[in-house]
């Protein structure tokens, strides 16, 4: 996909104002939000915010361009069945998760994707080693499965109040540095899985404190959005900084090119849904699916069964 340095739209060569709105095509650049563990990473260094050249109103028309042609690949991804996608979603609460999953998915074939919710584990998850429950919910070949947070959980939730320490684990097991061998399982892990035909992509919704604080008011001032405030939410903000950290280390542990993740600006919603889709979107194009080729003998028996059905 092209892309401009700063979003915004293509520059017109003609300079004639008439063809640069008839010719309107916003290009987003995906690609300075993209972590590969190539460089040094700093999380405090990525935008919160859109770019001051993004325009709302385009959210729309970004979004029905690449729904198209992500439902286009996804249909080939689906009849070719030889790679997976795992598109794996994290973030501090309110950042918007539930809302960008809701929008990918409105563009996508519901028979070749399926989501999964991480809460919190189980007795019976927790009895397992904490991969476990994540691998039941893997794609296929051919799917696309979606984490509403993942096994990421187990190096941020669980570094931040150290639960680790509470594990019902053999003594061997117990560890100062079990945080940062999970980095190095969750690495090898995802290697694993690409070179299976998976292929796993990993977005963090990065959200301000700011507007983390407005979206818990304005779910308690609005009567219908209530139920989506808990006292825990309030709670886990007391330990923001430790999460900034948590988050710092896990992805920069864990960033490679084959499995790289994407700090995608959360605190205005039409822009990181946008943002969500051109990422999809190039991350399906790499894939390249193609429908599967029919063979001589499959064409000959194509053109049989027509005979046969044009005889009535
Ligand atoms: P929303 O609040 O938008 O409904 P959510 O993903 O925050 O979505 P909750 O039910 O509020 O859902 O929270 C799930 C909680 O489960 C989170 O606080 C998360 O940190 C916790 N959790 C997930 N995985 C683990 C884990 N492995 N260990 C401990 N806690 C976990
Ligand atoms: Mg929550």
């Amino acid at each position: 996909m092209k892309t401009k340095p700063k979003g915004g739209t293509r520059p017109c060569r003609l300079h004639k104002p008439f063809i640069r709105r008839r010719s309107m095509v916003v290009f987003m650049d995906i690609q300075k939000y993209k972590v590969t563990g190539e460089r040094k990473f700093d999380l405090k260094s990525f935008d919160t915010k859109p770019p001051s050249s993004f325009n709302p109103e385009d959210t729309q028309s970004i979004m029905a361009r690449n729904t198209a042609e992500l439902s286009e690949l996804q249909s080939k991804l689906y009849a070719q069945g030889k790679s997976g996608l795992l598109i794996i979603f994290q973030a501090m609460d309110a950042a918007g998760k539930d809302g960008a999953i809701k929008h990918v998915m409105s563009g996508i074939n519901p028979q070749g994707v399926h989501v999964h919710s991480f809460k919190q584990p189980s007795p019976k998850e927790l009895s397992h080693d904490y991969l476990w429950r994540a691998v039941k919910k893997l794609p296929e070949r051919g799917k696309i499965a979606i984490f509403n947070r993942s096994y990421y959980e187990d190096v941020l939730v669980v570094k931040v109040h150290k639960l680790y320490e509470k594990l019902n684990i053999a003594e061997r097991c117990k560890a100062e540095d079990t945080i940062e061998k999970r980095y190095r399982q969750i690495k090898n892990f995802e290697e694993y899985l690409w070179e299976n035909g998976i292929v796993t992509v990993k977005i963090f919704l990065h959200l301000s404190k700011e507007t983390q604080r407005k979206r818990f008011l304005k779910r308690i001032d609005e009567k219908d959005k209530n139920w989506k405030f808990s006292d825990a939410d309030l709670r886990e903000r007391g330990y923001w900084d430790d999460y900034q950290e948590a988050y710092q280390s896990a992805i920069e542990a864990t960033a490679a090119e084959k499995s790289p993740w994407y700090i995608v600006p959360a605190d205005k919603k039409p822009y990181t849904r946008a943002v969500i889709s051109e990422i999809l979107l190039d991350v399906m194009k790499e894939l390249n699916p193609a429908y599967p080729s029919i063979t001589s003998e499959q064409e000959d028996s194509l053109a049989e069964a027509k005979k046969k059905l044009m005889k009535g």
